[in-house]
């Protein structure tokens, strides 16, 4: 789906750092670097906007003399069933404590008790390590940042900047400079001009989030559509693991709740997950395990899917009525104000609840510097996959996986040679129209996001994996015509990458014949001896 952009004039910016992205990920890296480079971050809607912002709980690190590193990297290991990398799982627990030193550096108001970080634990975690603000971790520590890179005389922030595509010195440079093939920058789509732009950098930090869009039900904002992992793969780079999606158990099921999650904290107080009146408000989880509510997330994920496909239901009911309405107000007060709004009221009421893409696990696969394939380029954050994860996230490893790796990216970037920028060619516009049918892109995006939900969700056979591919296959085609032939609108550039990684989860999940972590499949149900992960590699697929 790659377009060769010929000459024609429009504007071309350089800088020494071209960061994509302004969650933790990117706002970390431009922090971290020297206030001597110039660098800019691209975001595709304001600087707010993206996962990090949303993060509750907290970011994992070993503070407590009672803990340890090994014990976290064990932790890590359990959760991930075999298949995190050892080496990405010790440097992401040992560079913990100095990555939470930082925040605090930064200015992070952290919650403190009698002085010292307070800890709280977490699903998975032995011990007590999570470092938190409140019940806002995420919004605490992106304001934090928000405000100092918007101090920072060196960073100059680009918004409603959607990145179109990397810039590849074999494809898009004028004079072909550099000894290898790298990359050179970012082709960026600026909403607010509509016209797309040339950004030069000698390195370039994919920091674009996760791609929890893709499905139908989702936890994740607007802007999670995987963007940098299309883009990092269609300039080439290998994308590993990315059939663990990690599902959470219950998110708000009402038309005007967007993404709106029922902290798992309700099962843990007795909240019990009941079928619809109609089939007799019946409690269900015990039939499928015996912890039954309290079971780990994945498991109650799949029993909900389980239900909801037996009986053909939209979603299913959990219940926490008959706690007290004190009790309510002083341990849900964000659940129980959000619900009244929609006008249901849970001290009397069950709440309606679907399973919603949560985190992407795999992505861009990256060293231990953050670098990837492609000299040149770094992905940081939800969009790589360093290996930490495995098949399956340990809750808090995320943000914490953000500041480590920016670091790391960071320290690769300054120990270079100073390189110098290549002419590039700008982005034609000249030979595309404005598309009369915009009502077909959000049609492919409805059909898209519930065609993964219902064959590529929570549990997977080989004949609903190979129905999505064949609806892929179609849409790829009829999506390519658009952006070959139309101007481009953020819709359509999104509805582009979302394809492109729906592509990637199916044909990761077709090439696992095992059963292992966030990956359940009927046909193979069965979990291999060996844990090996899923590599794609561009270079051995025909280029569309
Ligand atoms: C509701 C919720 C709660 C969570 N709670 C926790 C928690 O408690 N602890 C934890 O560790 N993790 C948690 N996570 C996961 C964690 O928040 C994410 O993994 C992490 O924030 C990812 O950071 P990031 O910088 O990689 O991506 P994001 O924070 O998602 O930032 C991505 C950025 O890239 C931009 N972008 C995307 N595409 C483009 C494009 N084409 N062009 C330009 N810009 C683009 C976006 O606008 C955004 O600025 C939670 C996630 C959610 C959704």
């Amino acid at each position: 789906m790659s377009q060769t952009p010929p000459l024609t004039s429009a504007p071309t910016r350089a800088f020494d750092v071209l960061i994509v992205g302004s969650g933790l990920a990117g706002l970390s890296t431009a922090l971290l670097l020297p206030s001597h480079l110039r660098v800019a971050i691209l975001t595709k809607r304001t600087i707010e906007d993206g996962s990090s912002g949303w993060a509750q709980g907290g970011i994992a690190a070993v503070q407590a003399d009672d803990d340890s590193f090994q014990a976290h990297i064990d932790d890590t290991l359990v959760a991930g069933a075999g298949l995190c990398d050892p080496d990405a799982t010790r440097y992401t627990v040992e560079n913990a404590p100095a990555a939470i030193d930082w925040l605090r550096q930064m200015g992070t108001r952290f919650t403190l008790h009698e002085g010292e970080l307070h800890l709280t634990r977490e699903g998975g975690h032995s011990h007590r390590r999570i470092v938190h603000a409140a019940d806002a971790t995420g919004a605490a520590v992106q304001q934090t940042l928000i405000e100092r890179v918007r101090a920072a005389p060196n960073v100059q922030v680009f918004e409603t900047h959607n990145l179109v595509d990397l810039i590849l010195s074999d494809r898009h440079a004028l004079a072909p400079t550099w000894p290898s093939r790298r990359c050179l920058g970012a082709y960026a789509f600026d909403e607010s001009a509509d016209e797309v732009q040339a950004f030069v950098a000698p390195h370039t930090v994919l920091c674009t989030g996760g791609a929890g869009k893709v499905y139908l039900y989702t936890s994740n904002p607007d802007t999670a559509t995987g963007d940098g992992i299309a883009a990092a793969w269609r300039a080439g780079c290998r994308v590993a693991n990315m059939e663990f999606i990690q599902f959470h158990p219950t998110c708000l099921y009402h038309p005007k709740a967007k993404s709106f999650l029922i902290s798992e904290a309700v099962r843990g107080e007795g909240g019990r997950l009941l079928l619809p009146a109609a089939l007799g408000a019946r409690r269900f989880m015990p039939e499928h395990d015996p912890r039954a509510e309290l079971a780990p997330r994945d498991v109650v994920a799949r029993a909900i899917d389980f239900e909801m496909k037996k009986h053909g239901l939209d979603c299913v009911y959990l219940d926490i009525s008959h706690q007290s309405p004190a009790f309510l107000q002083e341990h849900f007060p964000t659940i129980l104000a959000r619900c009244a709004e929609l006008g249901i009221d849970i001290r009397r009421e069950p709440i309606p609840v679907v399973p919603a893409a949560h985190y992407t696990c795999g992505g861009v696969l990256t060293d231990l510097r953050a670098r990837t394939d492609l000299s040149g380029l770094y992905v940081v954050g939800e969009a790589s996959c360093t290996g930490l994860h495995g098949a399956n996230r340990l809750a808090s490893n995320s943000l914490l996986e953000c500041v480590v790796f920016a670091r790391a990216a960071v320290a690769d970037i300054v120990a270079q040679t100073p390189q110098a920028l290549a002419p590039v060619r700008p982005w034609d516009t000249s030979r595309v129209s404005d598309a009369d049918e915009q009502v077909v892109i959000a049609h492919n995006w409805d059909e898209l996001r519930r065609f993964m939900w219902d064959y590529v969700g929570i549990v997977r056979t080989d004949k609903r994996l190979e129905r999505a591919a064949h609806r892929i296959a179609l849409l790829r085609a009829e999506i390519q015509e658009f952006y070959r032939s139309f101007h481009l609108t953020r819709d359509l550039l999104e509805l582009r990458n979302l394809v492109e990684v729906a592509d990637l989860i199916v044909r990761s999940a077709q090439a696992r014949h095992e059963s292992r972590g966030l990956h359940h499949s009927l046909d193979h149900p069965h979990t291999l001896a060996q844990a090996q992960p899923t590599v794609l590699d561009p270079a051995s697929r025909p280029r569309t």
